[in-house]
């Protein structure tokens, strides 16, 4: 299966928007720069020296390692190894669910834990394109066409985002907006509370941990408009089942979800 490994993407640069907004484009970063621009780069995983044809951390025969999802419940996606995979399942949000499908591209696990981590936590803002492209390559294998009047990153909190400096939901639906030609909007849906971080907790305390945790500065731009919803990892379900929500209630005629990965 083809895993958007050869996907070139054509963004440079981001918008300025304090929904996704590189606070700091270069500041801390800039040793990460220097390092990547001039010692001789080597695949993260199997460390043989990158070739003309290989990605910027990965060569093409790991990034070709990435589990995709083909067998998965087709109302959250979460993954199946029947035969005939149901229709709901034990994942399958229990609350008022605000969205109409979710996907993911691949399992959380190997290679795409890997890359994640590196463009989340090491900035390596450069993976973001590279993800992106699986987000891009793998979409026509769940959707039929591309429907959506506006894409909505998964907002964090202006102190996670100070301190991140970047948002990396808004990279990749950046990405995503500048190859479907879709407006993202970055600002409108925010996180207005500073909550723990979801990793630390179980799933009931995530649920709770996120209650009132986001709001519509503009709701009425929502309303009657189909989005799709992006973020890196869905875990539990709880952040991104919580954004739909708050979007179906703003009267958006349909919520789709799509990231990167899905945990087990
Ligand atoms: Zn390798
Ligand atoms: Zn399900």
């Amino acid at each position: 299966m083809d895993n958007g490994f050869n996907y070139q993407l054509s963004i440079t640069h981001y918008p300025l928007s304090t929904g996704g907004l590189l606070v700091k484009p270069i500041s801390s970063n800039w040793h990460n720069l220097l390092f990547d621009l001039f010692l001789p780069a080597f695949c993260h995983t199997c460390q043989k020296g990158l070739k003309a044809g290989d990605g910027n951390y990965f060569c093409s025969g790991c990034w070709a390692e990435i589990v995709l999802l083909d067998k998965f419940c087709s109302r959250c996606g979460y993954p199946s190894f029947k035969a005939s995979p149901p229709a709901h399942c034990h994942k399958c949000p229990t609350e008022k669910i605000g969205f109409r499908y979710a996907r993911s591209v691949g399992i959380y696990a190997g290679i795409m834990s890997q890359a994640i981590h590196l463009f989340k936590y090491k900035n390596k803002i450069g993976m973001g394109s590279q993800l992106a492209g699986l987000l891009i390559t793998h979409y026509a294998r769940y959707w039929e066409f591309w429907n959506y009047d506006y894409i909505v990153p998964v907002p964090l909190h202006p102190r996670r985002l100070r301190q991140r400096e970047f948002n990396q939901s808004f990279i990749l639906a950046s990405e995503l907006g500048n190859y479907f030609q879709t407006p993202v909007l970055a600002d409108n849906l925010q996180r207005i509370k500073f909550n723990r971080p979801q990793v630390e907790l179980n799933q009931q305390e995530r649920l709770n941990n996120l209650k009132g945790g986001f709001d519509l500065t503009q709701p009425q731009v929502i309303k009657g408009k189909n989005i799709l919803l992006i973020d890196d990892v869905y875990t539990t379900g709880a952040t991104v089942t919580e954004c739909a929500q708050i979007a179906a209630t703003a009267g958006a005629n349909v919520v789709d979800i799509y990231t990167l990965a899905r945990t087990l």
